[in-house]
């Protein structure tokens, strides 16, 4: 090496004067991370498969990646507005949150089923028709009975997803 030259260390010496407490602590860490994370995001919001800082909760990551758009039409006749729904193809295959909104909706069906039964039980000529919706009353109200999850388990199960992280890098979801 020509004399002269003097070589400066990324870092100061852990040893030498320049070597303040706040430089100590950078260089324990090691020049590698400082430039990676220099915000120093704890670990929670870092996704374990990756490392990358880009993860969000998966509410927010669904909430986020919905997006609602409403036409308005207008024609001679007519004003027409719909709204539709875009969802990305990653939020699209996320768990949307444990409910038992599906439930509910086929011991709904059933009974609305029941109420149209005893309707056409009073015709005599359709007593076919009558046991037919009968018997799908019935599954739908048993379907619905044993697709509803207690409330303690469903509970259990929303608090799950609602402490579930998403990364945005490598679409790893792990519980925060
Ligand atoms: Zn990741």
């Amino acid at each position: 090496m020509p004399k002269g030259v003097q070589v400066r260390p990324l870092f100061p010496a852990p040893n030498s004067r320049q070597a303040t407490p706040s430089i100590l602590k950078k260089y324990r860490r090691g020049p590698h991370r400082a430039v990676e994370c220099p915000a120093q995001m704890p670990d929670k919001f870092k996704c374990p498969k990756c490392g990358s800082g880009r993860t969000k909760p998966l509410s927010m990551a669904i909430a986020a990646g919905t997006r609602r758009r409403r036409t308005v039409g207008v024609s001679r006749r007519s004003l027409w507005t719909s709204s539709s729904t875009y969802k990305s193809d990653l939020v699209a295959s996320l768990p949307q949150r444990p409910s038992n909104a599906g439930a509910y909706l086929l011991i709904f069906l059933g009974v609305c089923g029941l109420l149209l039964t005893l309707v056409v039980m009073n015709n005599p000529n359709q007593s076919g028709v009558t046991i037919f919706l009968a018997v799908v009353s019935i599954l739908l109200l048993l379907a619905g009975y044993f697709a509803k999850t207690p409330a303690n388990q469903l509970s259990q199960q929303q608090e799950s997803w609602d402490n579930k992280w998403l990364c945005a890098r490598c679409g790893h979801q792990w519980n925060g």
